[in-house]
């Protein structure tokens, strides 16, 4: 089922190596997620396969057949940038219909296909309006239609929705995933955005420094991260990793090693009420986000904790606490910052 594969893709920019020699399957159909801190390289994957930059090394593979150099108009794949990029003085109906006018499919066929993406993108109503007079959202679903009509074999999308605002970033984050469903079009997505990796993707891939650090579904690289790296940036707040030595009640950390805990497994009581196997510690900041609440602390011993409520807390900063680790639930990382399993 392997459709799209990358192998040994390599990009220079002058003496600069920004893509490592990265090697990726992506099957028909799947959502596939880039993630990774700023200048990984996320964007510049994704425009190699755009066929928006050269590729120096390795070879692509596209439904059987090798891509690498081909021009970006014949690779048949469409991108979503997160600057629309819609052309300002045509009506929503012509931006959708551009590229097939230039195709130079017959107009029917042009309608029908600008009609259906409408219509599962709620455009409808708005197909005679100019982008000036649309709102943000919908503006990004014209851009999102545009590559819809085209029926490509790849969708891809750099950062969609980080011109939004927070709550139409969400709305059209599921609009997106509903879309996904319904026309099940192989897709890869780069974003920074936590929720949309967790939420979007079928598989998502954590970059750093031009390599791959780790492929897997959300909760395999949420359960079982290969390394502190991709622990620490799947998981919002991210994960505590402290000293070994700093949580005594964890068995089996490598020697020189660290603990790894998510702050759902770092719980607070009162000092009063401290049982054994607690560790003791003060109360730094409360975040109350409404239907949870952050509590940041640090034990006596120096480390410093976040640890995630999801409910109100009646505790405050400066408070003495007894702060209580799911053992069971801890990840534990050699010194080299490799998963070391149990
Ligand atoms: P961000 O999340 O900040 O958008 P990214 O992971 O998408 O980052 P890229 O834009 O792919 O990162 O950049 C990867 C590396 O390549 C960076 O070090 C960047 O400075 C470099 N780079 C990207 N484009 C060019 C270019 N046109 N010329 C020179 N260097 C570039």
């Amino acid at each position: 089922m392997a459709y799209l594969q990358l192998q040994g893709i390599e990009k220079f920019f002058g003496s600069h190596r920004a893509i490592k020699g990265v090697d990726l399957t992506i099957n028909q159909g799947e959502f596939v997620v880039f993630v990774g801190p700023s200048g990984c390289g996320k964007s510049t994957l994704l425009r190699l396969i755009a066929g928006l930059e050269h590729i120096d090394g390795g070879k692509l593979v596209l439904d059987g057949r090798d891509i690498t150099h081909l021009p970006s108009s014949k690779r048949d794949l469409a991108m979503v940038f997160q600057s629309y990029a819609l052309y300002p003085h045509m009506s929503v109906y012509e931006n959708m219909s551009f590229a097939l006018k230039l195709a130079k499919v017959d107009e029917a066929t042009i309608r029908d296909k600008v009609d259906r993406a409408a219509k599962i993108l709620n455009l409808t109503p708005y197909l005679q309006r100019t982008p000036k007079e649309l709102s943000g959202g919908q503006r990004q679903r014209v851009a999102i239609g545009r590559a819809i009509v085209r029926a490509p074999k790849v969708f891809l999308f750099d950062e969609p929705l980080s011109n939004l605002d927070a709550a139409l970033r969400g709305q059209t984050r599921i609009e997106i995933a509903q879309l996904h469903r319904d026309l099940g079009a192989t897709t890869i997505y780069v974003t920074h955005d936590q929720v949309e990796a967790m939420t979007l993707a079928d598989r998502i891939v954590v970059l750093r420094d031009g390599l791959i650090e780790q492929v897997g579904t959300p909760l395999e690289l949420y359960d079982r991260p290969a390394n502190q790296f991709v622990a620490q940036f799947i998981g919002s707040p991210q994960m505590n990793v402290v000293e070994g030595a700093q949580v005594p009640t964890v068995p089996h950390v490598p020697a020189g090693g660290f603990v790894g805990l998510r702050p759902e497994d770092v719980t607070l009581t009162p000092a009063a009420e401290a049982t054994p196997g607690t560790v003791p510690g003060t109360v730094r900041l409360v975040e109350a986000l409404g239907a949870e609440t952050l509590i940041y602390v640090a034990t006596d011993a120096g480390a410093q904790l976040v640890s995630r409520l999801a409910s109100r807390s009646t505790l405050h900063s400066g408070d003495r606490v007894a702060i209580a680790i799911n053992a069971g639930n801890a990840h534990r990382f050699d010194a080299q910052g490799r998963a070391a399993r149990l």
